[in-house]
């Protein structure tokens, strides 16, 4: 399970996180959803170990991860999590099945078998023939389901997706999500899902509703 307890985090003089609790059950794919600036991505970034709170916790596994040194939540990020952001961030210069490898080249797999592990998820995610492309030669979809096979491809616990389907219209989105729930389910993945679209948080098994900095229990919606 991953949890946060009671985070508080600020920007200089912005809180963006007012006493936020959240648990996320193993295997669970949880819809974060709330107003724009509510604090969603704050959240998504404490509990993935990229922000760390001014007070509170976060617990993975059991273990802090708000205690850890900047070393070990790197490695706790590149080792088991993943990430998929809304506009994919793919890296221009590398062609689509290089991005796909990255995550397995920084955790020190052999080039030629990073390239084949990456080179397997373009024809479950129908990208077949797209694997030289650069990031400019593809659609937005296509961007988009790259960068996700990107954040799947070492396997992680947890994949952290903010906003996946937010540069893409509606159809492409769906896609995209039954794509991601499908990859998620078959390796047993997390998935904490930030979300503005009602269409897109209705593929998680449960929704938080964010507010203000805060997660209102009392909104926790079973879906
Ligand atoms: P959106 O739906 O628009 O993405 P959000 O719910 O993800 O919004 P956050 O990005 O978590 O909201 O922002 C929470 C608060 O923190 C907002 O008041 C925002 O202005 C502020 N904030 C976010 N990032 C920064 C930053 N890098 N520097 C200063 N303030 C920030
Ligand atoms: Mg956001």
């Amino acid at each position: 399970a991953i949890e946060a307890r009671d985070v508080a985090f600020s920007f200089g003089q912005t809180p963006a996180l007012r006493g936020a609790s959240i648990a996320v059950d193993a295997g669970e794919i949880v819809a974060v959803t709330g107003p724009s600036g509510s604090g969603k991505s704050t959240l998504l970034h404490c509990l993935a170990g990229i922000l760390v709170p001014d007070s509170g916790e976060i617990l993975f596994g059991g273990v802090r991860v708000d205690s850890m040194t900047e070393t070990q939540r790197s490695s706790l990020r590149r080792d088991r999590f993943g990430f998929v952001f809304q506009f994919g961030q793919l890296v221009p210069e590398l062609t689509a099945a290089e991005n796909v490898a990255l995550p397995l080249l920084f955790g020190g797999v052999r080039r030629a078998e990073a390239l084949r592990k990456a080179h397997s998820w373009f024809a479950r995610l129908g990208l077949e023939g797209m694997e030289q492309r650069r990031s400019g030669e593809l659609s937005g979809g296509q961007a988009q389901r790259v960068a996700l096979a990107r954040g799947l491809v070492a396997g992680p616990e947890v994949l952290f997706a903010d906003e996946p389907t937010g540069a893409l219209d509606s159809l492409t989105g769906e896609h995209v999500m039954d794509l991601l729930v499908d990859a998620a389910r078959a390796q047993g993945t997390t998935v904490i899902l930030v979300t503005h679209e009602p269409r897109v948080a209705a593929y998680a098994d449960r929704e938080i509703i964010v507010r203000d900095g805060r997660v209102n229990a009392l909104e926790r919606i079973a879906s």
